[in-house]
C-alpha cells in the first residue's frame, strides 16, 4: 500500500519553494491542530453567498463532481530546466519572464479522458492562474475540464490554502477531491482521496490505479461512506 503520510508533501513544499505553485506558505510541521480545525468547522461560515462554480452544464446533470488538484497530483513544474519537459510555460513575475518546465504525471491523459466521461471535472489549484491556466490549456487534450478554480478561490486556514468543497455550489455528498496535500481538504477529509506527491517517478501508477474506485464513486449518491470503506483498502478497489 502506498504511503499517504504527510512527510512527502512537506518535503515537496520545502523543496519546490515555488511562488506560483507553493500551496501552503504558512504551513508548519505540526498537523496536530488539523483534527481540531475539522471539529470546529462551522458549516454556517462556509455556506457561500455566491458559489464558486456556475450552474452545471446540461451534459453534467446528475454527474458527481470530481475536484482535482494540479501540482504534484497531475503535473510537476519547475523553474529549473527539465530535459524532456512536456510543456514550457512563460510566466511573468515582477516584470521578469520565467520559463516554467512542466512534466505530466504518468497516465494523466488516460486518467483525464476516463474521469471526464464519469464526472463533472473541476481542477482546483492553489497556484496562480497566470501559471495554471496555460498549463491546463496544454493538459486538457480531451477537453474534459468543466471548470477551473485558482488560488483566489481557496479559503485560508492558519496561513494555508484550503479548498472548501461547500463553497463550490455542488452537493458535497456527491463531491470528491483528489489532492496530494492533506491541508487542501482539511474541511472535508471524508470526501478526499489522498495521492502521493508526484515529482518525477516515471514508473508512478497512482492515477490509473484510482480508476476502478472512481468508476464506483461516479455512481453513488453519497461518497462519504464509500470512501470510508475505501480508506481501509488504501483507496484501491480490492480485486473481486
Ligand atoms: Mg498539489
Amino acid at each position: 500500500m502506498p504511503n499517504y503520510g504527510n512527510d512527502n508533501t512537506k518535503r515537496v513544499a520545502r523543496q519546490t519553494n515555488n511562488p506560483i505553485t507553493q500551496v501552503n506558505p504558512g504551513q508548519d510541521d505540526d498537523d496536530s491542530d488539523d483534527a481540531a480545525a475539522a471539529a470546529h468547522y462551522n458549516i454556517q461560515e462556509h455556506i457561500p453567498k455566491e458559489p464558486l462554480l456556475p450552474p452545471q452544464f446540461k451534459k453534467h446533470t446528475n454527474k458527481n463532481c470530481l475536484v482535482l488538484d494540479l501540482d504534484e497530483t497531475l503535473v510537476h513544474s519547475s523553474f529549473k530546466h527539465v530535459p524532456g519537459a512536456d510543456f514550457i510555460i512563460p510566466v511573468e513575475i515582477e516584470n521578469v519572464v520565467h520559463q516554467v518546465y512542466v512534466m505530466k504525471r504518468p497516465g494523466v491523459d488516460e486518467f483525464m479522458k476516463r474521469v471526464g466521461q464519469l464526472f463533472e471535472v473541476v481542477v482546483f489549484t492553489a497556484s496562480l492562474s497566470k501559471y495554471a491556466d496555460p498549463v491546463l490549456d496544454f493538459l486538457d487534450i480531451h477537453k474534459v475540464i468543466a471548470h477551473r478554480l485558482f488560488r483566489e478561490a481557496c479559503s485560508t486556514h492558519r496561513g494555508s490554502y484550503v479548498k472548501d468543497l461547500s463553497k463550490l455550489g455542488r452537493n458535497v455528498a456527491t463531491s470528491i477531491i483528489i489532492d496530494n496535500s492533506p491541508h487542501s481538504y482539511l474541511f472535508h477529509p471524508q470526501n478526499a482521496i489522498p495521492v502521493q506527491s508526484w515529482i518525477s517517478d516515471m514508473n508512478d501508477t497512482e492515477l490509473l490505479e484510482l480508476l476502478p474506485l472512481l468508476e464506483d464513486l461516479s455512481k453513488v449518491t453519497d461518497v462519504v461512506p464509500y470512501l470510508a470503506t475505501a480508506r481501509m483498502n488504501g483507496y484501491r478497489k480490492p480485486s473481486s
